[in-house]
């Protein structure tokens, strides 16, 4: 990947005209099932799955905590009321179901437990680093869903496109020491898998992400091959804000704080108390080799931006058929897929089988 000046907009890729502009989502999506891209970003179509309580709640936080980091302050009690007050507002116009009223009051102690977990955990020393980051530039560090994008020179492509916009998104930025850290909330950590308990990416996250690749080791990882991508994505995009607001002597970091993950919460039913708890992960050594890194001083991997550069083209080259992968995405992907109903795979799959 090389290092863009674009300011991305988002934009949905049609059926026909050329891909000029991918977001890293679709293209964790396709390392799922290409197929279930094509339905997803080509076609449009809607998922039947209920994945949105989850992410709407990532976005209710997420809001409240931009917003409390906007005022500037780094006083912990402070920085709590002003999450409060802005989640309040944003829990008032909320219009998920519940079943009871206990179970919205319920959900409701679940998030200002997020919130004081977060302000305890990381919330201050991040909005020291902004503080810090916004001494030194006047460009907007602070989301939510702050956009980046980096280009991607393709390998060789039957649309013949050279390169693609790839385009993520980060919360906000923090400094940290030299480093610019892009931060994300994000649901859970499930997807990161091996990512989530090695440190580097020598050992064990290398031969994983190898295998992935190599057709007769029968490994199929697609949320951790993802996260990786995601991670590339963002640190590339990071370099390219970095320019933009002047800072391009830092190096880049990538970082994702789950907060809608129910095994991080402790309910006491009796007292009517929930205590949660955050586990802060930085994504970026596990991506970064040493040798790239030596050969660049940049936080960059050869071997997952090559992988990256292929997966963008299949897309560009609109190669959406699951093919040798179809076993592993059959077991994988499919029982929790919400376009079952309307993929050729899956019901030619149930014919096979009903037969
Ligand atoms: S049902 Fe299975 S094959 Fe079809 S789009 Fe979903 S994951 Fe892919």
């Amino acid at each position: 990947m090389s290092d863009s000046p674009d300011t991305p907009t988002p934009t949905q890729t049609g059926s026909t005209a050329s891909i000029e502009r991918l977001h890293v989502d679709g293209l964790t999506t396709s390392v799922r099932c290409p197929r279930k891209y094509e339905l997803a970003h080509e076609h449009d179509l809607e998922s039947t799955s209920d994945e949105t309580a989850a992410e709407d709640r990532v976005d209710l936080l997420g809001g409240a905590l931009c917003a409390a980091l906007r005022t500037g302050d780094t006083d912990p009690d402070r920085l709590l009321d002003a999450a409060t007050t802005a989640l309040e507002e944003r829990w008032n116009d909320h219009d998920e179901r519940f079943h009871s009223r206990e179970q919205r009051r319920h959900v409701r102690r679940v998030l200002d437990a997020t919130l004081e977990a977060y302000v305890d955990r990381i919330g201050v020393e991040h909005a020291k680093g902004i503080d810090r980051l916004t001494s030194e530039t006047n460009g907007e560090v602070i989301g939510p869903t702050l956009p980046l994008s980096s280009r991607v020179s393709l390998p060789e492509s039957e649309a013949g496109d050279a390169s693609v916009t790839l385009e993520s998104t980060v919360d906000y930025l923090t400094a940290d020491g030299r480093s610019v850290v892009g931060v994300r909330f994000v649901p859970t950590l499930a997807p990161l898998g091996r990512l989530r308990y090695r440190p580097e990416w020598e050992g064990d996250i290398e031969a994983q992400f190898h295998d992935h690749f190599d057709p007769e080791a029968d490994v199929f990882e697609p949320g951790f091959v993802g996260s990786l991508f995601e991670t590339a994505a963002v640190v590339d995009g990071l370099r390219t804000r970095c320019q933009q607001l002047g800072l391009e002597n830092r190096t880049c970091r990538y970082v994702q704080i789950p907060v809608a993950d129910r095994s991080q919460t402790t309910v006491n039913w009796v007292q009517e108390s929930v205590d949660a708890s955050l586990e802060v992960h930085d994504l970026t050594d596990r991506y970064i080799d040493h040798h790239t890194y030596g050969m660049t001083h940049e936080h960059r991997n050869r071997a997952v931006d090559d992988r990256l550069a292929a997966a963008v083209a299949r897309i560009v080259d609109r190669k959406f058929e699951p093919e040798t992968r179809w076993e592993s995405i059959s077991s994988a992907s499919c029982p929790e897929c919400g376009y079952s109903v309307c993929c050729q795979e899956y019901l030619a799959s149930e014919v096979r089988f009903d037969g």
